[in-house]
């Protein structure tokens, strides 16, 4: 059997596990059967542990051989006194609640570490391996999600913050298109900031209504504070609608209008889907 497998005979899936296998690996776990696929103290089957080396009494060399064999009673049942002196005790409840290894019980079977069916979610999936970075922590994400605007535009305002917009550049490194140029000026390559704020076919809407209390900075903020410095805004249009009320819609008419013209071939501009 060959230990690797050339990468353009695999599949796209497998290309794609293999990218994040290190990740995956520390998401799975071992539900024991007869104990001869898994390795005792590297590999994880005490799913809310992880590897057992890591939860070894310092009087454990490292050279020392523990296996399964090694600490099993007779009966087969676990033998306390012995984990005891290999482990610590804050483990030791965790190795116990695992149903020992049985060479009645067939293969070892691989399952995901954080459902308690250990069958794979998605959330639990996400929840695992998003940063915790904006939720509770960021007043911008709290602003999107409370802002009296469509779900549609709150989710577009949302992944415009995270810079996972598709725009023709993201699309282009993804070799989705060949061409990672903006459709509407062809002047510039189309990231995220370019298609919402710096094409030059936006600019000169934007210039015409941003109030004039934040037009200072407008143009040369990084997306991410232009962003919370519109949509956290205070200030009233025409002393009337919310300015981040406005600047959603607008933001969220330019995407639309954008889109438009990418995949519908629509060469109406900006500027008329506004009016
Ligand atoms: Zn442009």
């Amino acid at each position: 059997m060959p230990s690797s497998i050339a990468r353009n005979s695999c599949s796209s899936l497998w290309r794609a596990l293999s990218k994040i296998w290190e990740a995956l690996l520390s998401n799975v776990a071992w539900s024991l059967g007869n104990g001869h696929s898994v390795n005792f103290l590297t590999d994880t089957w005490v799913p809310a542990l992880g590897p057992l080396g890591d939860y070894a009494r310092d009087s454990l060399d490292a050279t020392n051989h523990v296996s399964f064999g090694s600490v099993l009673t007779d009966d087969g049942e676990w033998d306390v006194a012995k984990l005891a002196m290999i482990f610590t005790d804050d483990a030791l409840p965790y190795i116990l609640g695992v149903k020992p290894p049985s060479p009645q019980d067939g293969p070892d079977r691989c399952i995901w570490r954080w459902t308690n069916h250990h069958g794979f979610e998605l959330k639990s999936a996400y929840d695992r391996c998003a940063p915790p970075i904006l939720e509770n922590t960021d007043p911008l994400w709290n602003q999107i999600w409370k802002l009296q605007v469509p779900q549609r535009i709150r989710c577009f305002l949302w992944l415009a913050s995270r810079q996972k917009l598709m725009t023709n550049l993201h699309r282009y490194r993804r070799t989705l298109t060949d061409d990672p140029f903006c459709p509407l000026c062809q002047e510039a390559e189309e990231s995220i900031i370019h298609t919402l704020r710096d094409c030059a076919c936006l600019q000169q809407v934007w210039r015409y209504i941003v109030p004039p209390s934040l037009a200072g900075s407008f143009f040369s903020n990084s997306i991410k504070v232009w962003l919370r410095q519109n949509l956290c805004s205070n200030i009233l249009f025409h002393n009337s609608i919310p300015w981040k009320l406005v600047f959603a819609s607008i933001l969220w008419q330019f995407w639309k209008s954008r889109n438009d013209v990418v995949f519908a071939g629509d060469s109406a501009s900006v500027e008329c889907t506004l009016s």
